[in-house]
């Protein structure tokens, strides 16, 4: 099972960055996105995502974030440019396990790097946390995620030009 935390969301200046976080979650994989501050706003947009495209992806706001990592069974990734570079570190991640990602806004606190188990950089260059998440995860399951049939109402079936979108009938 992989979880994302988002910390510090401010639903003022980051609901689209957050949505974005989520969104690329589910899209390569991971089960389920918790994210520090209360935004119901946020979880909605998510999860019409997944009523239309499908999955069981879930979403929850307003959690304790250091109440999570403290209680968590298993491994904490933090994405980080100041981790260790992602092909150092990659192979030495356990298997088998609970993964809880953890993805920062603005500057994140010393104990979230002191708890993790892995502080991961993907690159050294400051970037986005999207970004960063999407190349995890892309690594983590190389590549398969993208070929995911998530069973969704909708369903878009690539073509060389123009939208082709299957509605399933209900
Ligand atoms: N200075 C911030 C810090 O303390 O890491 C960077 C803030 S950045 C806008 C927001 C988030 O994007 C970070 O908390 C981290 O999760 C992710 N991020 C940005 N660049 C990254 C990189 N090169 N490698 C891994 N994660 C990165």
């Amino acid at each position: 099972m992989i979880t994302v935390l988002r910390i510090g969301h401010r639903p003022y200046r980051d609901k689209r960055i957050t949505t974005h976080v989520g969104l690329v979650a589910r899209a390569f994989n991971a089960d389920n996105i918790l994210i520090d501050t209360k935004d119901e706003k946020l979880e909605n947009n998510i999860l019409s995502v997944v009523d239309r495209f499908g999955g069981t992806f879930q979403v929850e706001t307003g959690v304790n974030w250091r109440k999570i990592l403290h209680s968590w069974n298993g491994k904490i990734i933090h994405l980080t440019m100041y981790g260790e570079h992602i092909d150092e570190v990659f192979n030495k991640i356990t298997k088998g396990v609970d993964l809880l990602i953890v993805v920062g806004s603005e500057k994140v606190r010393r104990e979230i790097y002191e708890i993790a188990d892995y502080n991961i950089a993907i690159g050294h260059q400051p970037h986005s946390e999207v970004a960063a998440l999407a190349l995890f995860l892309d690594r983590y399951f190389k590549g398969s995620e993208l070929k995911i049939g998530f069973n969704g109402k909708l369903r878009i079936v690539g073509s060389q030009k123009g939208k082709i979108v299957i509605e399933k009938k209900a």
